[in-house]
């Protein structure tokens, strides 16, 4: 498949924890069942209700290691403690199929990525403030103390990056914000 096929076919979604990617990437895969999301491997521990193999790989360190030295990872990065990873061949056929991938990831991951498929569309997703992501993450209810801080204080590096990005979306209101990353996405 020429490059230019795959142009349009890989986006990625970044942006700090709690900005509702998770609220916004459910919506649009609602609506759009033909946009493919990549699910990830994590060494971070499953939060109530999720599931090995739906909304991540759990896995211990060792054998996230294991996959890393496979080469099996298209990208990974530490983040708040834990490691995340994008698995390569599943990413790999979907494209070379035709179907529109999209990543959900944290900064370091979306650099790498910007430097093995510079023909990827990077958003970012950004809160209207950080008081508001604060309440957010904390609104959830899923993480601990610490955990809540360690994601605050790499959100505000993360938020420092959002130019490096070939779009930002301010997910303000939800259905605004949807309807902004149909268009970027060139979804109907
Ligand atoms: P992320 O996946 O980026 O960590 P989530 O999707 O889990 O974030 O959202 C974090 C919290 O913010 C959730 O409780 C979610 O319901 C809420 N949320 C998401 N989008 C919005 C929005 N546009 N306005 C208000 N709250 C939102
Ligand atoms: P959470 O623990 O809240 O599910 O995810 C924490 C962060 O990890 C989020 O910013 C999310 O985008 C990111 N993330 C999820 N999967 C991957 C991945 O495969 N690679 C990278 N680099 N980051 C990921």
């Amino acid at each position: 498949m020429a490059l230019t096929d795959r142009r349009a076919r890989l986006v990625l979604l970044t942006g700090p924890s709690g900005v509702g990617k998770g609220t916004l990437v459910a919506r649009l895969l609602e609506r759009h069942p033909e946009v493919w999301l990549s699910i990830s491997a994590t060494t971070r521990s499953p939060r109530d209700g999720e599931q090995h193999g739906v909304q991540y790989f759990f896995h211990s360190r060792p054998s996230f290691d294991e996959l890393v030295a496979q080469g099996g990872l298209l990208e990974w990065a530490e983040f708040a403690g834990n490691c995340y990873g994008t698995p390569r061949q599943p990413v790999m056929q979907r494209l070379d199929a035709g179907t529109p991938v999209l990543l959900e990831i944290e900064l370091e991951g979306a650099r790498q990525v910007r430097r093995s498929f510079p023909e990827a569309f990077q958003i970012f997703l950004a809160p209207p403030s950080f008081e508001e992501l604060e309440r957010r993450i904390r609104g959830r209810g899923t993480e601990s103390q610490d955990a809540i801080q360690k994601r605050l204080d790499r959100a505000r590096a993360e938020l420092a990056a959002q130019k490096e990005f070939d779009a930002v979306v301010v997910n303000d209101d939800l259905d605004t914000a949807l309807t902004e990353l149909e268009r970027l996405m060139n979804l109907a």
